[in-house]
């Protein structure tokens, strides 16, 4: 894979990993293999979407974020809350308490993220106004969603929109602001994201498009969730901060948020890594042509689905549109002004979003097709159940491994059974000579060090 390094936030803590393989079924990219009765994932597969760390059994998948201690680097700090984070509490009044919370656990200010989405959403209106020759335009704003078409459909790489996502640009703008009415250096300050999933701290720490981030961290939602719960139990006591963002940026919280932000018609907003990738397949194919714009969120209800939030989605979408709906009803949106940047060059990506077809499986096109052949013959080899006993997803992944040199076909647990039966029949015919019955055993000895390997590996 060249020299490419990779940044990932989702890891594994090898003590906790029982190689169970329940996570190897849920990847989506296939970056799961499971040996020596660990799980691993292959850096260059994993989108960091979380599907892995939702399903293990054993909580052995972590998210890997800042702790609220980085804030001490900084004469300043900034929080940053996703509007996913608005959907987590029961009985709040309104979005402003929310806010005067987060400033209680040590920031100096509170900038709304949904400031930064209503800026994103200004400028995608101007994209879809341009319009686009080769088929809809594709939302960069879910991370996991810009390295999954990275990963499987590089021929849309083309297709997203070469935008930062709305945390970029509420960093831009929080940063600048205080600049201003601090008069002080911009590295004197701390701009920190609470994020309701990995894939946002992958984008801060390996950002794509861009050669580096706006973000100081990324704090976890799940590790505010209980202080600011507690916090928020005594509302009475806090004075709200003022809402900033339209209801319109609130809710992009949730799948559809984004497409009812920018446009009204020829749109499609999918949720789920499964069923964006589904969608990804028809656009792929050319089956939607109408389609002008695509919101593809990997996580089920959009962000506020995400892998590191607290509350179940649907309730937290329930309380993210009561919160949209009020704000539209009671007209506070009608006294904001549009958000801006005066340098807003950093909007965009000053890189290509390259492809990173790390399926290929060769750089030479006739050498691919010896090796779907290859895949071919032992797909219809193997037994074709999918067990799992092998480590990898499914035999045809196994076959791929094979190709690709890092397995071998004993690895599969009934082709290891058929050779060692065979290896018997040929000891019992060549019973007579000494020398093969030792070197038929010695392969035995071999295969059956091997079957423990594998019996270790579906403990
Ligand atoms: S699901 Fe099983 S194999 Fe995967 S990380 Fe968790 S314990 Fe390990
Ligand atoms: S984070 Fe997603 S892509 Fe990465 S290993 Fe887990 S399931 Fe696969």
């Amino acid at each position: 894979m060249g020299e490419q390094t990779y940044f990932h936030s989702v890891r594994l803590n090898k003590d906790k990993c029982t190689g169970c393989t329940n996570c190897i079924k849920h990847c989506p990219t296939e970056a799961i293999r499971v040996r020596n009765g660990k799980a691993r994932i292959i850096n260059e597969r994993c989108i960091d979407c979380g599907e892995c760390v939702r399903v293990c059994p054993h909580h052995a998948k972590e998210v890997v974020t800042d702790s609220l201690a980085a804030l001490s680097a900084y004469k300043y700090n900034i929080a940053l809350p996703a509007p996913s984070l608005y959907g987590q509490f029961k009985n709040v009044k309104n979005i402003g308490y929310i806010l005067a919370a987060i400033k209680e656990l040590g920031f100096d200010d509170v900038f709304e993220t949904s400031v930064g989405a209503d800026l994103v959403s200004l400028y995608i209106r101007r994209e879809l106004r341009k319009g686009n020759k080769n088929g809809p335009l594709i939302s960069s704003a879910c991370p996991a969603i810009v390295r999954l078409i990275q990963v499987r459909f590089p021929e849309l790489t083309d297709n997203i929109i070469p935008l930062r996502p709305p945390f970029e640009a509420a960093a831009m703008m929080a940063r600048e602001r205080w600049r201003r009415s601090h008069a002080c250096a911009p590295e004197e300050i701390g701009v920190f994201f609470i994020s309701p999933c990995a894939a946002k701290m992958t984008s801060v720490n390996a950002p794509i498009g861009n050669a580096r981030s706006h973000l100081s961290g990324v704090i976890s939602m799940m590790d505010v969730y209980g202080k600011l719960a507690a916090i928020l139990s005594h509302q009475e006591k806090l004075t709200p901060l003022p809402v900033r963002s339209f209801a319109k940026g609130v809710g992009w919280a949730r799948s559809g948020g984004e497409c009812a932000s920018v446009t009204d018609k020829d749109y499609l907003a999918v949720d789920g890594v499964f069923n964006v990738i589904r969608a990804l397949e028809e656009i792929e194919n050319g089956h939607l042509p109408e389609l002008r714009f695509f919101e593809g969120q990997a996580c089920v209800g959009g962000c506020v689905g995400g892998p590191i939030t607290f509350e179940n989605p649907y309730v937290a979408r329930m309380r993210i549109d009561r919160f949209v709906e009020r704000m539209t009803e009671s007209g506070e949106d009608d006294h904001k002004s549009e958000p801006h940047l005066d340098d807003d060059s950093e909007m965009y990506f000053t890189e290509k979003v390259k492809p990173n077809p790390i399926m290929k499986l060769d750089e030479d096109i006739g050498e691919a097709i010896k090796k779907i052949a290859r895949i071919e013959e032992l797909c219809a080899d193997l037994p074709g159940l999918d067990c799992g006993s092998c480590g990898a997803p499914s035999c045809r992944c196994l076959a791929e491994d094979i190709v690709r040199g890092y397995r071998e076909e004993v690895d599969c647990i009934f082709k290891l059974k058929e050779k060692v039966r065979d290896l018997a029949e040929e000891m019992i015919s060549q019973a007579d000579r000494e020398d093969k019955v030792r070197d038929l055993a010695e392969e035995m000895m071999s295969l059956a060090d091997r079957m423990d390997v594998n019996k270790e590996e579906t403990k």
